[in-house]
């Protein structure tokens, strides 16, 4: 009669002692067989061309350059070849600067060989990535030009143009008045303002920051629509727009759907001299009735609120989301340029942000009335005003639905650039 009960116990220990086993099996097993491909994804442009693997575990690879013709070859360990990974193949654009495609194969048991072929010798840096938000392991080969595009290059040559025709242009001439004392003057005319006075003889030169991009999405709204697309098409519009301007130009920080590390975007802006800096953003919150446009300077003694704390934390862990190799040199330099911020610099990005937000404010609802202090890394360069600007929330609905509106995104787009006129009309460099 007692058996019965203890039949219960020792079916209920032997089935644990084979899942114990199972378990013990499966661990060198999985070892043996290695991880579990979960995704391939390849993002080409013209900074540089990423591949990432992702993988339930972490894989481990050998890689090396061959030229004539010029090929990465890259040893997978532990995987197999799945169909997956075979998507790989059709992942490959036309129009990918570096790769013109990709073979895979069953090199050895477990052993998966990819041969990049590639339309101009390259840089590679292989790297891995611990398990971060919505991502497992992920390895990455970043395929870099062996010369590196120099934005100012590619700036002054496409303004060159704009660039003489503004310097054969004479202000003295063109604003004759301006140093006749106003009592010599014919009646009629009025000195100039502010905003009518030639600053400058020079192009102005606005960085223009789409905020994330690649592996990176930002913020996604309920009906899908992710920040790194919204921020993208907004920040083209405000390009267009500048190039409108007889005394302006500007520069993407990123044009392409690829993860910019946010030293690079602030490398970027200084490289081309940017007298301003301007990043792009759509904010998200758990409310989803939050919302209003936000404009935000960097801090140098703490953030101005919990919510900008929260926020430039969010957006600072860009980096890891989108994928940093932390070894190279640069990131390390970077930091060190990164601390030198001036309190000149937040006075100059306060009173831009201040002239932004009174514009987008004239139509679209602000979430809060002032400008706002934290320290975003990507606010960092020293030497240029720069700030953050949260076009809207994309968390909330109704705002979702309006930042995917063109029209809304060119008013936006227009908002930015009345307030940098602004901005220069009551700051003359
Ligand atoms: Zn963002």
């Amino acid at each position: 009669m007692k058996l019965l009960p203890r039949n219960h116990k020792r079916r209920d220990l032997l089935k644990r002692i084979a899942q114990t086993s199972a378990l013990v099996f499966l661990g060198p097993a999985q070892i043996a067989w290695g991880g579990k491909l979960l995704a391939v994804r390849m993002w080409p442009a013209e900074d540089y061309t990423r591949v990432t693997l992702e993988s339930d575990e972490r894989l481990k690879v050998n890689h090396q350059l061959l030229t004539q013709p010029n090929r990465l070859v890259v040893d997978v360990e532990g995987i197999e070849l799945t169909n997956t990974l075979k998507e790989l193949v059709a992942k490959v654009k036309s129009n990918d600067p570096y790769v013109s495609q990709v073979r895979v194969g069953q090199f050895q048991p477990k052993v998966v060989r990819l041969v990049f072929d590639l339309k101009e010798s390259v840089q590679p840096q292989l790297f891995t990535l611990d398990p971060v938000g919505n991502y497992q392991n992920r390895l990455v080969f970043d395929l870099y030009p062996t010369v590196a595009n120099d934005p100012l290059m590619e700036l002054v040559k496409n303004s060159a143009k704009k660039s003489a025709a503004l310097e054969a242009e004479d202000p003295i001439a063109a604003f004759a008045n301006k140093d006749i004392p106003i009592d010599k003057r014919i009646p009629n005319q009025k000195a100039p303002t502010p905003s009518e006075k030639p600053q400058s003889r020079r192009l102005l030169t606005i960085a223009i920051d789409p905020g994330h991009g690649g592996e990176d999405p930002g913020a996604i709204g309920k009906r899908g629509s992710r920040e790194k697309d919204i921020v993208l098409s907004i920040s083209r519009k405000l390009k267009a727009k500048i190039e409108q301007e007889p005394d302006m130009r500007s520069y993407l920080t990123r044009d392409g759907d690829y993860f910019v590390p946010l030293h690079t975007r602030v490398n970027k802006a200084r490289r081309v001299r940017a007298d301003l800096f301007v990043s792009v953003h759509a904010d998200a919150f758990v409310r989803p009735n939050a919302k209003g446009a936000s404009v935000f300077a960097l801090s140098q003694q703490g953030a101005s609120s919990t919510a900008a704390r929260w926020l430039a934390n969010k957006e600072n862990s860009a980096d890891m989301i989108g994928g940093l190799n932390i070894k190279t040199q640069d990131h390390q330099v970077a930091q060190l340029l990164l601390d030198m911020s001036t309190s000149a610099q937040i006075k100059d990005s306060l009173k831009l942000g201040d002239a932004v937000l009174k514009q987008i404010g004239s139509f679209a609802k602000l979430h809060k009335p002032h400008v706002e202090q934290a320290g975003f890394a990507v606010l960092k360069a020293p030497d240029v005003p720069s700030i953050l600007i949260e076009t809207a929330f994309i968390s909330n609905p109704e705002e979702e639905a309006r930042l995917n509106d063109q029209d809304y995104q060119e008013q936006i787009a227009s908002s930015i650039l009345n307030g940098i006129k602004n901005y220069f009309a009551k700051n003359p460099l």
